[in-house]
């Protein structure tokens, strides 16, 4: 039965007047939004089935790179600092012993935590993909989901003709589709898979119209393999290769070992960078952001995993992303020569520097910018999934409602800002994904937290991460 959402605040866009906020109702039709009636004035808006008043409405965010279920490790990347090679003692040997269930079970416990800080798509990729997106449909998550495919080294050597099986049963699949999960090739990185296997995907992808989602220059082994292997950077091997060229989306994940050369190659809205920067700092250091944005390149933000980030709130990592490009003043020779040598004219000299930081516009995205991000998955606007548009009609009924009487948002001038800058978590009351409630509204984690389901989900991943410690040994 169609529904209608209405409020004084609903956040929208179109591509005259961008993101705004304005008075509007959704009419919702199963899981889409049919069409979106706007109001000059709210006194004017009759009756809907669900008016929340001075409440906000957005719709979900996006979560341009995760591993869902990596949840199992979290808090392993700080334990490795303290142990040396805890990845290649542990992470490997554990993944190498993990099952579809587990799989499964450790995916329905990051999708409840995705979806409560407000994600309602994500890109991910994994190892067991079918039950990566088995448990999507379960928790209600929508998104794309890649099977990791590797056919060189790593713990899904073996498997890849089955991922690539699965990844082109699950682009075939109208019961996904619907649910909103769609498909992705998920080569792991350039290191890991081999020149053969990198041109079949590519192959692939043109012919099937399938997006490339796979992690690139992100550490200085992949980096040497590549230069040992190919005689170039791994960005360089992919336009050797033919991915950068090819016609389908790309997302190339964390681009830390990347070139100022290399981003020149990565100059068409085709290719995403995504970033990463929380995880980055823990698993290894930032990508140089400031240059993706001088140069001009189309970029997202994902949270990677909970292994190296022990969070999946992307809202956060954008927070860190707008706040980013004074932090290439704090890195600056200047402020070195300042800190070595302090003195009044220096400190003239780093505000001189700060203001003309602020007036290069490539290094400030915008509001508009930073909201396509965080709500389309792409700074460049032009949306990378036909029903991931925003509240407006065809896209997935998607939402959240912001409690506007939070002190968070007052005094409420700016709520795009806000939306960027604060930390609204606590605001959030209400998430629809595909037509449907999650959780109550008003009440919305508790109710979720407390709910059968989710004491079931949060029980099974317990007993199998136990066993799993068992297997490999560890327990
Ligand atoms: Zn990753």
């Amino acid at each position: 039965m169609p529904v209608t959402v209405g409020s004084k605040r609903v956040l929208l866009h179109s591509p005259e007047k961008g993101w705004t906020v304005e008075p509007a109702v959704l009419h919702i039709d199963g899981t889409q939004i049919k069409s979106i009636k706007t109001y000059p004035n709210a006194e004017q808006i009759t009756a809907t089935s669900h008016w929340f008043g001075d409440d906000l409405v957005t719709p979900g965010f996006v979560d341009s790179h995760t591993h869902l279920a990596l949840n199992f490790m979290r808090g392993g990347i700080a334990a490795q600092q303290l142990s040396g090679n805890l990845v290649e003692d542990l992470f490997f040997k554990m993944e190498e012993k993990i099952t579809a269930a587990d799989v499964s079970a450790f995916t329905r416990m990051g999708a409840y935590e995705c979806l409560l800080s407000g994600t309602t798509y994500v890109w991910d990729h994994y190892y067991h993909a079918d039950a990566v997106a088995d448990s999507m449909v379960q928790v209600g998550l929508t998104g794309t989901v890649a099977a990791t495919l590797q056919d060189l080294s790593g713990p899904g050597k073996e498997d890849w003709e089955a991922g690539l099986t699965f990844t082109q049963a699950l682009n075939g699949s109208a019961y996904h589709k619907q649910l909103g999960i769609d498909a992705a090739l998920g080569p792991h990185a350039t290191d890991t898979v081999s020149e053969d296997l990198w041109r079949k995907l590519i192959d692939l992808s043109e012919k099937l119209n399938l997006p490339i989602h796979c992690h690139v220059a992100q550490s200085p082994e992949e980096f040497q393999r590549s230069q040992a292997q190919y005689g170039c950077t791994p960005v360089d091997f992919l336009r050797r290769v033919g991915a950068l060229d090819c016609s389908s989306d790309k997302l190339l994940v964390h681009m830390i070992y990347a070139s100022q050369k290399d981003f020149s190659y990565c100059q068409t809205d085709s290719v995403r960078l995504v970033a990463c920067p929380h995880s980055q700092m823990i698993f290894h250091f930032p990508a140089a952001f400031s240059d993706w944005w001088r140069a001009d390149l189309n970029w997202s933000v994902g949270t990677d995993c909970a292994a190296s980030n022990d969070s999946l709130r992307v809202q956060a990592e954008m927070r860190t992303m707008a706040t980013w490009p004074m932090n290439s003043l704090g890195l600056s020779p200047e402020y070195n020569e300042f800190r070595r040598s302090a003195s009044a004219i220096q400190a003239q000299g780093m505000s001189a520097l700060r203001q003309s930081i602020l007036r290069e516009p490539l290094m400030n995205p915008t509001e508009q910018t930073l909201l396509n991000v965080l709500f389309l998955g792409n700074a460049k606007r032009k949306t990378t999934h036909p029903r991931v548009t925003g509240l407006s009609g065809g896209s997935f009924a998607n939402l959240l409602v912001w409690n506007w009487d939070d002190p968070v948002f007052w005094p409420g001038q700016s709520p795009l800002h806000s939306l960027i800058y604060a930390d609204i978590q606590p605001a959030l009351k209400g998430i629809m994904t595909l037509g449907k409630w999650r959780g109550l509204v008003g009440d919305v984690r508790r109710s979720v937290v407390n709910s059968s389901e989710y004491k079931a989900a949060r029980r099974e991943a317990t007993e199998r991460l136990n066993q799993l410690l068992d297997r490999v040994g560890l327990k």
